[in-house]
């Protein structure tokens, strides 16, 4: 009788146990699953308020920035932040360290002409990657990123996200999600004035409205994709303390 006892309990719990190992990876989550974890602090629908340092230090944000008077900032143009225009690289092999050094060393020129870009280079103010934010220049300055002598250029901050091979995408988007919330906080900036660059028509360009950030478009153009990013970083915005 004990036996049949035993088995009774044995053989049902190791059953259970095997089919839990077989649906259960080993070792630690991946990247993403790990990012999850992370934002799940702040964007549990619960309650609980995020301090904005908690959240600085989940984006990881560093600062390397163009220098003053060179490349992309030989000209200043003052600018009050009324917008943040979201983009993404369309470059497969760089990270956002490889495109900081690019615009440091003065290497993304951009035509100079009527209606093109102002000053001969393209500059923006961060990159995100899955790993890093890295600021290319202060808020206060245009850049050179959106519409040329647009009001994207004149009123927003430029993001860029990296999408080089091998990078975690959930995570650059989690991670510029979190980013575009501090920002908003900072400079007073409201979730209806977060957009993609294909907001901005550039003049003299065919199509005017460019397919960016195409990954987060449907057909080109904003749709449920869109409107999930926004989800995200009004989650991260409403959390902040
Ligand atoms: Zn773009």
């Amino acid at each position: 009788m004990p036996c049949v006892k035993f088995l009774r309990w044995f053989l049902p719990l190791s059953l259970l146990v095997l089919a839990c190992l077989q649906c259960r990876p080993l070792g630690p989550p991946p990247v993403a699953s790990r990012e999850r974890q992370l934002t799940s602090i702040s964007s549990s629908g619960g309650s609980g308020k995020v301090p904005m340092s908690q959240i600085y230090r989940q984006v990881n944000l560093k600062n390397d920035m163009v220098p003053r008077g060179r490349h992309g900032r030989k000209v200043i143009r003052p600018m009050r932040p009324q917008y943040i225009t979201i983009h993404s690289t369309q470059n497969y092999t760089a990270d956002a360290w490889k495109h900081s050094k690019a615009l440091k060393n003065g290497a993304l020129r951009s035509p100079k002409t009527r209606y093109g870009n102002r000053i001969g280079y393209m500059i923006w103010h961060f990159t995100v990657d899955d790993k890093v934010a890295i600021q290319h220049m202060p808020t206060t300055e245009q850049g050179e990123h959106a519409d040329f002598h647009g009001p994207g250029n004149r009123l927003s901050i430029g993001i860029e996200m990296c999408e080089h091979r091998g990078s975690d995408r959930r995570a650059t988007i989690e991670r510029t999600a979190k980013l575009t919330a501090i920002l908003m906080k900072k400079n007073g900036i409201p979730l209806r004035n977060v957009v993609p660059h294909y907001h901005w028509p550039r003049r003299g360009k065919n199509p005017p409205n460019k397919n960016c950030p195409h990954f987060l478009l449907d057909n080109g153009r904003p749709g449920a994709k869109w409107r999930w990013f926004l989800s995200r970083v009004n989650d991260h915005y409403q959390h902040i303390e």
